[in-house]
């Protein structure tokens, strides 16, 4: 019990459905972890775990070794960035400012956050002329970007990614991938990234959790998976990137 995130036999349930079970897991420090399962396999609810915006109904939850504030979460948030599919941006909001927003609660100055926005559109190759835009005129694939700059604007120690690049193209994706893993190496945080793109995941990710029915079916390196998959299922899905 030494990773940034630790989950102590948690159980999370909605009414009727238990959605994770009795999961036990160590994320470890400074790497991508990739959480892969099919949908509805729990893969959201894990990582809203870990951000508190939901939590446990049994076991415990541990983040940079003490369990999450009770109240009081937005300094703790500041250290968690969180970028999700889809519905991050708000519509009403520029690009930069949908870039900056946690910068403001977070009481940066203004020459600040100008220079911040600029380096982080240029590591996510996002061109200045965007920073005016509104989300709904960007592609799909700039949008995800913006996200990921949003997510590393203050720096965090984890970085939380919840199908990120969905629905972008893959030679897009493989530029994103590769614009990420250079923010990445000049700013190393802890990544926990959901995807059910398993090339994806190869790229990316050093240690790979993979979830069935929200419980682990298997984890840790991917070549220790490759090597002895628990079941023929995990072999098929590493082997051709098929849902489990
Ligand atoms: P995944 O991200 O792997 O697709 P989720 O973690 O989103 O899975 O959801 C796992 C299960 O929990 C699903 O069956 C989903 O319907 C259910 N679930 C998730 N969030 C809620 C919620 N807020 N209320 C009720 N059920 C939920
Ligand atoms: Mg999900």
């Amino acid at each position: 019990m030494n990773g940034i995130v630790d989950f102590q036999r948690v159980t999370k349930r909605y009414a009727q459905t238990t959605v994770l079970e009795d999961l036990t897991l160590t994320i470890a420090p400074q790497a991508v972890t990739g959480i892969v399962g099919e949908s509805g396999s729990g893969k959201s609810t894990l990582l809203q775990l870990v951000n508190g915006l939901i939590r446990p109904d049994d076991g415990k939850v541990l983040v940079f070794g003490e369990p999450l504030p009770s109240q009081e979460l937005a300094g703790f948030r500041r250290r968690v960035g969180y970028a999700v599919q889809g519905t991050g941006l708000f519509p009403h909001l520029r690009v930069a400012d949908n870039i900056a927003l946690v910068a403001k609660l977070a009481k940066w100055t203004d020459s600040d956050i100008e220079s911040r926005i600029t380096e982080l559109m240029r590591f996510m190759n996002l061109e200045p002329a965007l920073r005016t835009r509104y989300p709904h005129e960007l592609s799909g694939g700039q949008q995800q970007r913006v996200g990921i700059c949003r997510a590393m604007f203050l720096r965090p120690e984890i970085l939380l990614l919840d199908e990120p690049f969905s629905g972008v193209d893959p030679l897009m994706k493989r530029d994103i991938h590769e614009r990420l893993i250079a923010l990445l190496a000049a700013e190393p945080a802890t990544v926990v990234l959901v995807t059910h793109d398993i090339a994806e995941a190869k790229r990316l990710t050093q240690e790979l959790v993979i979830l069935n029915g929200g419980r682990i079916v298997q984890s840790g390196s991917i070549a220790d998976i490759e090597r002895q998959p628990a079941n023929d299922r995990v072999a098929l899905l590493l082997e051709t990137g098929n849902a489990l």
